[in-house]
């Protein structure tokens, strides 16, 4: 029915490509293009159907438009990194292909977190009749659909929502991320920042923790940071007075990332070095393991969820939607550990409901300005199950 082209052959690539390719009725061709060929073709590989697959470097416009002209696909899904965002959807413009991503676009030499530059290409999309759908992962992604799922059927009005994201995932190494090093570090060493009553409050990084239990984890200590979904949802859920986003970390990951930063290897300004410009982050991020490597050694789970308060019929309430992944669960269905699992499954659900046409539009749009329902009931078809929990 639909032909993809998924640009990026890391974790959480090669768990879109083993989704898609489970769903033959919606995607009847897949095609993967990467920096390093290697990395596709070992997907190929693994994967159950057989795939078409390309090199390509796509912070290079040129190159992505040759690309999408060789491969002429239904839908572009973007799973490299946000470094690449806006060079994949200015190709998708001058082609007029639709277009997928899971994380906002970054500069590389300051990390923002901010959804202005994709925003900016609204009327650009609209006027081109194609649509750009952002940030189909988990958190972003699932999270927001929770929220648009709680204000369609449980809610008059919400005013509250924390974002609870805990990962008990061991993976034997001293020191790791299980996505992407130089996103993760830079997300985790940004200054918090919650939004509250139409103004956002930024506080000192890690610098706010409060313990919650999570279902089938436990009590865990989970750390305020900036997430970008906080962004969409002060935008898109009317009248919601806080949103906040927590994530819970080890002590040893703590411990690591804060004589790291002390050190200096997680700045993102270049340093000479013996005449050469090195980018500490990105020597780190050579050094640590590949996340996608994590995967058969990585035990736990991860529990994400919204804890939603709100007004019903003139009457206060509180629900909790909430999905727990097992690492090794993940890892026996597609060879990956849950981090990329959560990311891929709703990326692959994305597309699903963009080439069936259940989702439609013109212009850019973030997930819950759809119809939360019918990516819900995929939810539970597709490997991540969720709860509701009324309190
Ligand atoms: P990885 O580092 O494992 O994979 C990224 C892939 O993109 C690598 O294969 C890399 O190639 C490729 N790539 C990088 N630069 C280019 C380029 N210029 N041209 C072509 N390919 C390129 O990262 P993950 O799979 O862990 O993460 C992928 C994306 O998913 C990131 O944007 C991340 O932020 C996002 N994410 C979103 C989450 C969510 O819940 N919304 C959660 C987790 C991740 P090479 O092999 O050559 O390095």
């Amino acid at each position: 029915m639909g032909r993809v082209l998924i640009i990026g052959a890391g974790g959480v690539g090669s768990v879109v490509v083993h989704k898609c390719l489970q769903v033959e009725e919606v995607f009847s061709d897949v095609w993967l293009a990467s920096r390093t060929l290697s990395r596709c073709e070992k997907i190929k590989e693994q994967a159950g159907r057989p795939i078409e697959i390309a090199q390509v470097d796509a912070d290079n416009t040129r190159e992505v438009v040759d690309l999408i002209n060789r491969a002429q696909p239904d839908l572009v899904i973007n799973t490299a990194l946000p470094y690449q965002d806006l060079s994949i959807m200015d190709a998708c413009l001058e082609t007029k292909v639709d277009y997928l991503d899971t994380a906002n676009y970054e500069p590389p030499d300051e990390a923002k977190f901010c959804y202005k530059w994709q925003w900016d290409y609204q009327d650009r999309f609209r006027d081109r009749g194609i649509m750009a759908l952002l940030g189909s992962g988990f958190d972003p992604g699932v999270t927001n659909i929770f929220c648009a799922y709680g204000q369609k059927h449980y809610f008059d009005t919400i005013e509250y929502i924390d974002i609870l994201d805990a990962n008990t995932g061991d993976h034997g190494h001293p020191f790791a991320t299980n996505f992407n090093p130089e996103i993760n570090i830079r997300e985790v060493t940004a200054k918090g920042k919650y939004y509250e009553t139409g103004a956002w409050v930024e506080t000192d990084p890690l610098s706010i923790h409060q313990s919650f239990d999570f279902p089938e984890i436990g009590p865990r200590k989970a750390y305020l940071m900036y997430h970008e979904e906080l962004e969409s949802l002060a935008k898109n859920i009317p009248g919601v007075k806080r949103i906040r986003f927590w994530m819970t970390f080890s002590d040893n990951y703590l411990n690591h990332l804060e004589v790291l930063k002390n050190v200096g290897l997680t700045r993102i300004d270049p340093v000479e070095y013996e005449g050469l410009q090195i980018i500490p982050l990105k020597f780190l991020k050579a050094l640590l393991p590949d996340p996608a490597s994590l995967g058969p050694k990585t035990k736990g789970k991860t529990c994400i969820g919204c804890v939603i308060e709100g007004i019903k019929d003139g009457k206060r309430k509180k629900i909790y939607t909430y999905n727990v992944c097992d690492h090794e669960e993940c890892y026996r269905e597609v060879g990956s550990q849950a981090i990329s699992y959560t990311t891929g499954v709703p990326a692959m659900i994305g597309a699903m409901l963009m080439l069936t046409r259940v989702w439609q539009g013109r212009g850019v749009f973030n997930v819950e300005e759809f119809d939360p329902d019918p990516f819900m009931a995929k939810l539970n078809i597709h490997g991540l199950p969720w709860h509701v929990k009324e309190y």
